[in-house]
C-alpha cells in the first residue's frame, strides 16, 4: 500500500482543485480524484467573480488567469417587456478586478490544476472515481474506488458536487430546498461584439439567459422541473418557436438546432447539509450545498469554501496535527453566506421563475423594483456587491511552505480540447 496521504479529495471542480492547490501550497501531501477523463464542463457555468479575481491576485496568479481566454462582463441586464434594464454594475467594487470573468470552465479548472502541479505534494488523477468512504475505527481513513482500490488519508473532503457519493455514504444529514426549475442548454451562433452583452429576457411565460461567448450564445431556457418531456414530445418546431418568441433576436438562428442532442436537460437542484463533516472527513461545495444557476455564484462559493477549509486546516493538517476537532469550524464560517445565497435564491425561484414559467404569467411591463434600477442607477451596486463579492469574504490566509517548484512544462492538452469543445453537458 502507497503511504498515506494527509489528505484525499473527491471531486476536480472547482471546490476540489481549488482546495488541492491551497492544502499542497501549505505543504500537505494532496491527491485530488477525478472521475471523468478531461474536465469538459460546459454545463456548469462559466462565471469567474470579482470575489475569486481577488483570490487568484492575494495568490499572485491574477495575470496569469487573465491571460487564458476569457471575456469581461461589468454590467448585467434583464429585458422585461422589450426593456433593457441594466441590474448590476460591477465597476464601482472595491476590488482590482472590477469585472466578471466569463470563463470556460474548462479552462478555469485547467488553470488552478496547472498552478497546483507547480507544488511536488500535489497529485491528480483523471478517471478515478470515488465509490465509497474507509472507515476505521469509527472514523474516516480515506476513498475506496470504482475498482476497490483505497486511497488513505489523515482527511478525506468530499467535493463530488451536487450529487455526491461521499456525502451520502458518510451519512451527512441533508435538508432539501426543492428546485421548481430546469434548464435546457443550448447554443446558437452570433456574430462577436465589441461588449459582453450577457443578459436574461423575461418574456410571455419564458425566461431565457443568453450567455455571450463571442461567437455563440450559450443559452439557458428556463423550464418547470419535469416538464422538458412534453417539450421534447412537443417536436424540435415547436421548441425553436418558443424560443424565438421569448429572444426575438434569436429568431433568425433557432434554425441552426436540428437535433434533441443539441439541447441538453439540466437538472436544477437546491440543498444542504445540516452537518457537513464528521470524524476524518469534510464536504465542500456543491457537496455540502448545492447551488442553483440563479446569479450564477456556486463556482465562486465553492472556491470561498474550498479557501475557508485551507485557512482554518492546512496549517494544522501539514503540521502533522489532529484536525477532527477543527472541521465543524468550516462548516460555522460558511453556513451563513450558503444560507443567505439560498435563500435568494429560493426567492427567485419561488416569486419570479415559478409564477414567471410554471403559471406562464405575462410580464407587461416591468417590476417596480427593476425599474428603480434605471431611474436610481446607483441602486445597480447593491446586486453587484451580492453577487460579485458575497457574503463574508474569504482572504488567503493558510500558509505557503515555499516549496513552489519554478515553471513544470503543461500537461498535454485532451485531445479535441479548444474553445468550443464537442462534447457538452455531463455529469
Ligand atoms: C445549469 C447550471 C448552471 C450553472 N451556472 C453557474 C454559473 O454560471 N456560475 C456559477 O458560479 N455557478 C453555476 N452553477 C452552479 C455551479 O455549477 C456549482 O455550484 C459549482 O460547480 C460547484 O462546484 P463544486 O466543485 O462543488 O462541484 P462540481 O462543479 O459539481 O464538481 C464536482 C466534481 O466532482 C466530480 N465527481 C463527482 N462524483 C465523483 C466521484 N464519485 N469521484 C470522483 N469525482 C467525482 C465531478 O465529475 C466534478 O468534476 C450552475 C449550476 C447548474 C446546475
Amino acid at each position: 500500500m502507497a503511504s498515506e496521504l494527509d489528505l484525499v479529495i473527491a471531486g476536480g471542480g472547482p471546490a476540489g482543485v481549488m482546495a488541492g492547490l491551497l492544502f499542497a501550497r501549505a505543504g500537505c501531501t494532496v491527491q485530488v480524484l477525478e472521475k471523468h477523463a478531461d474536465f469538459f464542463r460546459d454545463f456548469r457555468g462559466d462565471t469567474v467573480h470579482p470575489s475569486t479575481l481577488e483570490l487568484l491576485r492575494e495568490l499572485g496568479l491574477l495575470d496569469s488567469f487573465l491571460k487564458r481566454p476569457h471575456d469581461e462582463v461589468r454590467t448585467l441586464t434583464a429585458r422585461v417587456a422589450d426593456r433593457q434594464i441594466t441590474i448590476a454594475d460591477t465597476s464601482h467594487l472595491p476590488v482590482k478586478s472590477r469585472f466578471i470573468a466569463l470563463m470556460p470552465q474548462w479552462e478555469f479548472l485547467d488553470f488552478l490544476a496547472q498552478e497546483a502541479r507547480h507544488y511536488p505534494t500535489f497529485s491528480l488523477r483523471m478517471e478515478a472515481e470515488a465509490a465509497d468512504i474507509v472507515v476505521e475505527n469509527g472514523r474516516v481513513a480515506g476513498v475506496r474506488l470504482k475498482d476497490g482500490e483505497e486511497v488513505r488519508a489523515r482527511l478525506t473532503i468530499a467535493a463530488d458536487g451536487r450529487s455526491s457519493v461521499l456525502r451520502k455514504k458518510a451519512g451527512l444529514p441533508k435538508k432539501d430546498l426543492d428546485a421548481p426549475i430546469d434548464v435546457l442548454w443550448f447554443r446558437l451562433p452570433k456574430e462577436k461584439t465589441p461588449t459582453n452583452m450577457t443578459g436574461g429576457t423575461f418574456g410571455a411565460g419564458t425566461f431565457l439567459v443568453e450567455l455571450d461567448r463571442g461567437d455563440y450564445w450559450q443559452c439557458a431556457y428556463v423550464v418547470p422541473k419535469g416538464a422538458a418531456g412534453e417539450i421534447r414530445q412537443n417536436g424540435l418546431a415547436s421548441f425553436r418557436a418558443s424560443v424565438a418568441k421569448a429572444a426575438p433576436e434569436l429568431a433568425s438562428v433557432v434554425d441552426t438546432l436540428q437535433d434533441w442532442d443539441q439541447v441538453k436537460l439540466l437538472s436544477v437542484s437546491l440543498d444542504r447539509l445540516t452537518r457537513w463533516w464528521r470524524p476524518g472527513l469534510l464536504a465542500i461545495g456543491d457537496a455540502a450545498h448545492a447551488m442553483s444557476p440563479v446569479g450564477g455564484v456556486g463556482i465562486n462559493l465553492a472556491i470561498q469554501d474550498a479557501v475557508a477549509a485551507a485557512n482554518i486546516l492546512a496549517g494544522p493538517l501539514a503540521r502533522g496535527e489532529n484536525v477532527d476537532p477543527l472541521l465543524h469550524e468550516v462548516q460555522d464560517r460558511r453556513m451563513l453566506p450558503t444560507r443567505i445565497v439560498q435563500a435568494a435564491q429560493k426567492t427567485v425561484h419561488d416569486r419570479v421563475l415559478t409564477p414567471l414559467v410554471a403559471r406562464k404569467a405575462v410580464l407587461d411591463k416591468a417590476p417596480l423594483v427593476l425599474r428603480l434600477f434605471d431611474r436610481f442607477p446607483v441602486l445597480r451596486r447593491i446586486p453587484a456587491r451580492l453577487v460579485g463579492l458575497g457574503v463574508r469574504r474569504e482572504h488567503i490566509r493558510s500558509p505557503d511552505a515555499g516549496i513552489r517548484r519554478p515553471e513544470i512544462p503543461p500537461p498535454s492538452r485532451p485531445r479535441g480540447s479548444s474553445r468550443s469543445p464537442r462534447r457538452t453537458a455531463r455529469s
